[in-house]
């Protein structure tokens, strides 16, 4: 089955790379995305979780979440269960400075999500 598939060729990238806002607490000199202020045009959590599916139903393995810092959405946490649900690993990336303990815990055991933290020093 999987050499009847690789043959086929796939139908939706394996991994992409989804930056869910522009908003960020820390505002670098070097951030290569100029990440501040959100966008007036930044998804909604309805469109959030509408893509996951869309995503979910293409067979897409794994997104890359980065911003801005994904954290500082209010929805985000609803995001990532929503990713999960769907089946798809979610790899985040974050500057770490507006989680606290309990909540790094939950993400990194329970919910099984890959969590990057950038050197809050480096700004
Ligand atoms: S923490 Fe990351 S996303 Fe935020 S401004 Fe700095 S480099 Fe950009």
């Amino acid at each position: 089955m999987l050499i009847e598939a690789a043959r086929k060729g796939l139908c939706a990238p394996v991994n992409l790379t989804w930056e869910i806002t522009s908003a960020c607490n820390l505002r670098c000199r070097h951030c290569l995305s100029d990440s501040g202020s959100a966008h007036a045009d930044e998804f909604s959590t309805v469109e959030c979780l509408a893509l996951l599916d869309e995503l979910s139903t293409c067979k897409v393995f794994q997104v890359n979440i980065g911003g801005g810092e994904p954290f500082i959405r209010p929805d985000f946490f609803r995001i990532l269960a929503h990713a999960e649900r769907k089946g798809i690993v979610a790899c985040v990336s974050t500057n770490g400075t507006v989680l606290d303990h309990t909540e790094k815990h939950i993400i990194n055991y329970q919910l099984n999500q890959t969590l990057r933290l950038e050197d809050e020093n480096a700004r």
